[in-house]
């Protein structure tokens, strides 16, 4: 059995409530004020059962020109459309205008009923079918058929060309979540607060976890009880009506257009970028009112462009605007809702409806350049996953941009884009940060290059400290690329790179320094002395190393006198010790590098791998790989070696 949304659209007394109630058997004109007027003012549902197969949900909507938002709303959900057009009339101001607002939500499929044939003869009855199917264009998917509720003539057609068209729908994807918009409150005596409206995705349970989301913020609550059209279920599954009965709030709690989710992150927002059609012409810093869902509020208009051009206004049928909403009320806002805009003159073909379109960030970050900001909106516009996060990157420069929060924030889901990102970090295009954030690896070294610089900057200023503060170095990067990029950038600048310039800093505790400035002073006041000696000798044995022993040899120096030398030698970062060795710094921090890339690529390192890296034999090669293990940057597992943590 299939579940459907059906509404009706069309110019006010053109028959649609009559119409309804000859389909159904129910009269959606339910408050008294209706009936004394005969106008539908609320939307009005009645729940039938078309065909054995076929489960239908009918909204009716208003049609007076008054009444477009709630036409609106009740077009949330919709599937297909009932358009109705009165045979004596033909297609009227609030025909165009519907039609304009259905399509701007995303409908095409629609049943045309040119009813009230009784009135006038089977030409004008025709007439009517032709204006309409000029309207809708080769745009939609329509049938039509002429009826009248009056006779019945033609109703049992209507139901059939309905049921095709239902039948006709494309299976509904998997919601990643459940939303319902609100379209009524009410409180029942002894039972308390209820809502309607239409589940446009997902499904809901009873005593399920729930969150009512809107001007009030998140508030939890659970589904109490749940009526499809006036039965009980134990489970309600979109597209349906639906009635929950919420515990523990009240009436005034919640309010038309809210939202309610199963959805814990669902948040409501002041601020989203769209892509938009325009009906009317539409201006930068114009006023409008923007409807979604149930919700509406007023807001400015920012033109950001159209297609690809950078322009100020959107001429009525341009199609490809990228505008910036800045609403007045916080509405509950998924990346990929639909929306109308209506402007407040009626003078328009279609009304007052200026137009609507798509949301495409439903989050935007408040300030950027507007190139950049561009650039992700057309990524976007075109469902690239991987052009949008290269460009949500790029926007971010210079800092990280955050994987986190991209849930309902996109049409394209979340885990898509993650999946994007970490394919551009293993290609080495973007380097991962903190774990959940990432950036352009040109950036990163662009970081790391300017930390060196700082601290030579440093060191020429203050020659006589030991180097620069780590925090301070840290600060300074951290204004341009965040702190998590900043500590990223000093780790990097601490390695050989071959695609960064300069000496490898040296980070010892607190201080960041550079060896090769540190050297100078040491040769300038130890020229030709056992230090100097000493200092040559193990740079020169680079990876080979040397013994304490060797050392003194060189330099002619006693015990005692060696060990103050290596001493001094290690305070400047130019030697360190692994097992009974000494070596250059500088060349175990090349390795070092070597070591990381192989990890990065290969996820172990083998003894032979190590020996074939280095150039070494057992005799250097066990200690230095025990130093690297001490480090973090291997881990021991058997004989071989994995990435250790710091190994990134
Ligand atoms: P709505 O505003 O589109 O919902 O229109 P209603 O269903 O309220 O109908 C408006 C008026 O048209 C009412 O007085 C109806 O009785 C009348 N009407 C509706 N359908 C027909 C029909 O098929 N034939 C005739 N002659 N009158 C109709
Ligand atoms: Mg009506």
């Amino acid at each position: 059995m299939r579940r459907f949304v059906l509404g009706t659209a069309g110019h006010v007394d053109h028959g649609k409530t009559t119409l309804v109630q000859a389909l159904t058997g129910v009269d959606t004109d339910r408050l008294p004020e209706e009936k004394r007027r005969g106008i539908t003012i609320e939307l009005g549902f009645a729940p039938w059962a078309l065909a054995p197969d076929l489960e239908v949900s009918v909204i009716d909507v208003p049609g007076h020109r008054r009444l477009v938002h709630a036409m609106i709303a009740g077009a949330t959900g919709m599937e297909l459309v009932l358009l109705v057009v009165a045979a004596d009339e033909g297609v009227m101001p609030q025909t165009r205008e519907h039609v304009a607002a259905c399509e701007l939500l995303g409908l095409r499929r629609a049943v045309v009923a040119i009813t009230k044939v009784d009135r006038v003869g089977e030409e004008l009855a025709q007439l009517a079918g032709e204006e309409v199917r000029e309207l809708l264009g080769d745009r939609w998917e329509a049938d039509v058929v002429l009826c009248s509720a009056r006779t019945g003539l033609g109703i049992e057609a209507l139901r059939t060309a309905i049921a095709k068209a239902l039948r006709a729908l494309p299976a509904r994807s998997a919601a990643p979540r459940a939303r319902l918009s609100v379209d009524r409150v009410f409180s029942v005596k002894g039972a308390g607060t209820v809502v309607t409206g239409t589940l446009v995705e997902g499904r809901i349970q009873a005593a399920q976890t729930l969150f009512v989301v809107g001007a009030k913020g998140r508030q939890e609550t659970a589904a109490r009880t749940l009526h499809v059209h006036d039965h009980v279920v134990e489970r309600a599954e979109a597209p349906t009506r639906l009635a929950i009965n919420v515990a523990g709030l009240a009436k005034d709690d919640i309010a038309r257009g809210d939202v309610v989710t199963d959805d814990g992150g669902a948040q409501a927002t002041r601020l989203c970028d769209v892509t938009a059609r325009a009906e009317g012409r539409m201006k930068h810093g114009m006023n409008v009112t923007v409807y979604v869902g149930t919700a509406r509020s007023s807001a400015r208009v920012d033109v950001l462009g159209v297609g690809e051009g950078e322009r100020r206004t959107v001429e009525p049928g341009e199609a490809s605007a990228t505008l910036r909403l800045r609403l007045h009320e916080p509405l509950v806002i998924v990346g990929g809702d639909r929306f109308v805009l209506r402007g407040s003159d009626i003078a328009g073909p279609a009304g007052a409806v200026v137009g609507g379109g798509t949301v495409l960030d439903a989050r935007p970050p408040r300030v950027r350049p507007r190139s950049k900001r561009r650039a992700v909106l057309e990524a976007l516009f075109v469902e690239d996953a991987t052009a949008t996060l290269r460009a949500l990157v790029n926007e971010a420069a210079p800092r990280p941009l955050k994987l986190d929060g991209f849930t309902t924030r996109f049409p394209l889901s979340a885990r898509e884009l993650v999946k994007v990102a970490e394919g551009l970090v293993s290609r080495g295009e973007l380097a991962k940060i903190k774990g959940t954030a990432v950036m352009a690896r040109s950036g990163l070294l662009e970081a790391a290059t300017q930390a060196r610089a700082l601290v030579a900057e440093h060191q020429r200023q203050a020659p006589l400290d030991r180097g620069m503060p780590r925090e301070t170095l840290r600060r300074r990067l951290a204004t341009t690329v965040g702190v998590d990029a900043a500590d990223e950038a000093i780790r990097l600048a601490a390695t050989t790179n071959a695609a960064l310039a300069g000496d490898a800093l040296v980070v010892e505790g607190d201080i960041a320094r550079l060896p090769g400035l540190g050297a100078q002073a040491l040769g300038a006041g130890d020229q030709g002395s056992p230090v100097e000696t000493a200092a040559r000798a193990i740079e020169e044995a680079a990876l080979k190393g040397m013994s304490s022993f060797g050392i003194g040899e060189v330099t002619g120096a006693d015990m005692k006198e060696c060990r103050a030398i290596l001493a001094k030698l290690v305070r400047e970062g130019v030697a360190l010790v692994a097992g009974e060795l000494w070596f250059s710094r500088r060349a175990v921090d090349a390795l070092r590098a070597r070591v990381i890339v192989h990890l990065g690529t290969e996820k172990r390192l083998t003894i032979a791998d190590f020996k074939t890296l280095s150039g070494l034999g057992r005799k250097q090669a066990i200690p230095l790989l025990e130093l690297f293990d001490r480090e973090g940057v291997t881990r021991r597992a058997g004989d071989d070696r994995l990435p250790g943590p710091k190994a990134v």
